[in-house]
This record gives C-alpha cells, sequence and structure tokens, in this order.
C-alpha cells in the first residue's frame, strides 16, 4: 500500500454549457476496483451548483482510469454530483442516460464521437497572426507542415494519453479551419462514450495548459468563412449491425426527422452559428438525411449502405454538446 493522488472531476452548473472542475485527493493506493474510491464533497455555491447557506454538494465516483498526466498507479476518478440528501443533482445528467440504459441494454446502443475543437493563445486560434486572418480554408484540414498545421505535439501527447488511461480514442486529424484540430472516441455504449469523452475533454485542457494554450468547444469560434466545430455522433444498435439493418437506419432517419427541434434542443448551445447550411452542415431549420451527403443533418455513411448495415452519422451536435444528453436523446427517439 502506497500514498496515490486521485483527481476527483466533475461537471458544474455554468449555463448554458456546464464545464469541467477537479481537486485532487491523497489516498492510500493501488486502486483497483471503484468501490475503493470514497465519496467526497465539494462546495456548490463557487461552481454554481449550491446557494452559499447550503453549499455542500457530493460526489460519486462511477468511471476511474490510469492518470497519464502523474503516471503511477495515481488515477482520475470521474463523478455524478448528488444533493446532500442524496438525490440526483439538477447538473447530472448522467443519471437519466444511467436510468434510460437500464430498459435498453438488449439493444446495444454504441457511439463513436467525433469531438472537434480550437486551441487558442490569448484571443487568436493556435497560428494565426495576432489580429489577423491567415490565407483562407483549404490546405489545412488533415494537412503537415508548420505552416499548415499548429499545435500538433499538444494533440500527440493528447492521444498518448488518452491511450494511456484506456479511453477508446480511434484517431485524430487536423481540422478545416487552422487551429482546429477533433479526436474520435469509440464506438462504445453509452455510458462509456460520455464518460470517456468527458474524461478525454479534461486531459485535453490539462495537457494543453502545460503548453500554454487553451482548447475551446465553441461551436463558431470565429464568425464568418471559417468552419464551425462539431461533435458527430455515429450511432448503432445491434440489429442495424446486423443483416437487413439499412432498413432499421432507414426507419431511424425516419424516427429522428419527426423530432428535430427536441434534438436541437439539446445538442449545444450557439449550434445556430454553426448549422447555417454552409461549411459540410445542413441548415439548423432543417433536417434531411442521405447516403454520404455531408451537407444532410444525419449522414448514412457510403460503406453502411453497401454492406446494407453498420450505423449513420448525426452531423447536428455542436461541439460543446453533452454526450450524456445526446446519447439519451438518441436512444430516446429511436430504441423507444
Ligand atoms: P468521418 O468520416 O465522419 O470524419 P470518423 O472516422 O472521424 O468519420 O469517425 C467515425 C466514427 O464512427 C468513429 O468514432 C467510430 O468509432 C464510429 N463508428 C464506427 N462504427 C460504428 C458503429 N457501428 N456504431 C457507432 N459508431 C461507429
Ligand atoms: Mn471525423
Ligand atoms: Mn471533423
Ligand atoms: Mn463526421
Amino acid at each position: 500500500m502506497s500514498k496515490i493522488k486521485a483527481e476527483y472531476i466533475w461537471m458544474d452548473g455554468h449555463t448554458p454549457t456546464q464545464k469541467l472542475r477537479s481537486k485532487t485527493t491523497v489516498i492510500n493506493g493501488p486502486i483497483t476496483n471503484l468501490e475503493q474510491l470514497s465519496d467526497w464533497g465539494f462546495d456548490g455555491s463557487s461552481t454554481m451548483q449550491a446557494e452559499g447557506h447550503a453549499s455542500d454538494c457530493l460526489l460519486k465516483p462511477v468511471y476511474f482510469c490510469p492518470d497519464p498526466i502523474r503516471g503511477g498507479d495515481n488515477v482520475l476518478v470521474l463523478c455524478e454530483v448528488f444533493n446532500p440528501d442524496g438525490s440526483v443533482h439538477r447538473s447530472n445528467t448522467r443519471a437519466a442516460l444511467r436510468e434510460l440504459m437500464e430498459n435498453h441494454e438488449s439493444q446495444e446502443p454504441w457511439f463513436g464521437i467525433e469531438q472537434e475543437y480550437t486551441f487558442f493563445t490569448g484571443r487568436s486560434p493556435l497560428g494565426w497572426p495576432e489580429g489577423g486572418y491567415p490565407a483562407p480554408q483549404g490546405p489545412f484540414y488533415c494537412g503537415v507542415g508548420a505552416d499548415e498545421v499548429f499545435g500538433r505535439e499538444i494533440v500527440e501527447e493528447h492521444m498518448s494519453a488518452c491511450i494511456e488511461a484506456g479511453i477508446n480514442i480511434s484517431g485524430i486529424n487536423a481540422e478545416v479551419m487552422p487551429g482546429q484540430w477533433e479526436f474520435q472516441v469509440g464506438p462504445v455504449g453509452a455510458l462509456a462514450a460520455g464518460d470517456e469523452v468527458w474524461v478525454a475533454r479534461w486531459l485535453l485542457y490539462r495537457i494543453a495548459e502545460d503548453f500554454g494554450v487553451s482548447a475551446t468547444l465553441h461551436p463558431k469560434p470565429v464568425k464568418g468563412d471559417w468552419n464551425g466545430a462539431g461533435a458527430h455522433t455515429n450511432f448503432s444498435t445491434k440489429s442495424m449491425r446486423s443483416d437487413g439493418g439499412i432498413d432499421v437506419i432507414v426507419d431511424a432517419c425516419e424516427k429522428l426527422s419527426k423530432k428535430h427541434d427536441e434534438h436541437i434542443a439539446v445538442y449545444g448551445a450557439h449550434n445556430e452559428e454553426r448549422l447555417t447550411g454552409l461549411h459540410e452542415t445542413c441548415s439548423i431549420k432543417e433536417f434531411r438525411y442521405g447516403v454520404s451527403d455531408r451537407g444532410a443533418s444525419i449522414r448514412i455513411p457510403m460503406a453502411t449502405q453497401n454492406n446494407g448495415k453498420g450505423y449513420l452519422e448525426d452531423r447536428r451536435p455542436a461541439a460543446n454538446m453533452d454526450p450524456y444528453k445526446v446519447c439519451a436523446k438518441l436512444i430516446e427517439t429511436v430504441c423507444e
């Protein structure tokens, strides 16, 4: 037994977009299962989660992984937030997904989330001339070379950290707007997708911090003729992945067409700035689905069409979306 550092991570009460908070407790390790990690508390009046006169909130560990930054037996611990009386805190969006999944485990929903983000130093995206603009978009997507991509050392370190933490990261790429990048998590189950995306976001902020760089998930970090940042959510159920699955996928698209506004409501703040109908998006006011169509709300990948089974890509979620809410909404609409 030896002393280890456990970084407890949770989502705060910031509106309209929740932010991440974390603090460290030194405990006896190593940690081999969740039950070894105690509940903890924090001052909710400093995180927009409580009033000053009754400010204690409860942290319950729900997912832990090796801490790739501190190394050794140190761990990262993702928590759900509860009120002092044990009831679910209003900021706890994971609880609803947890309950929903109890009824849908047999459909085996899988999610693959493409998390786009933008690096900033001061008020400019990383690599942009101070107070000015770089060359127009075109050469930057999946680019190579010091004049095309900015921040690769951070991206590489983040990817390695995710792998070391056991997060199911499946790749990275430089994006269309210079200073913008993407990583993908999945395919994994709904709760794992949410947990792993939130911890991967925490790792991104934490690693970029050491470079003096911030990462933002704002869906339109630069106004004008620059791509926004999304979180395309790839989704399948067992029946979609089985023979004849394409019919189930088309059926799901039809169901989704009737719930467009309900979905947009939980797909991230300021998404109207991004879903304009330009820059590989469909207007927020429309719903369309199509094979290989990157201008649609939902894209059915070419391989899915060709194989007659696979998954669909919901292109509407913004980069700042809460994966717990997005996964829950997709399951509600498609699986109920
Ligand atoms: P794009 O061509 O849209 O940029 P990416 O390669 O960035 O696609 O992301 C595709 C995502 O789809 C990955 O996160 C991957 O995990 C996910 N994915 C692959 N198969 C499935 C599936 N059957 N169900 C859900 N997600 C899937
Ligand atoms: Mn992608
Ligand atoms: Mn992308
Ligand atoms: Mn995509």
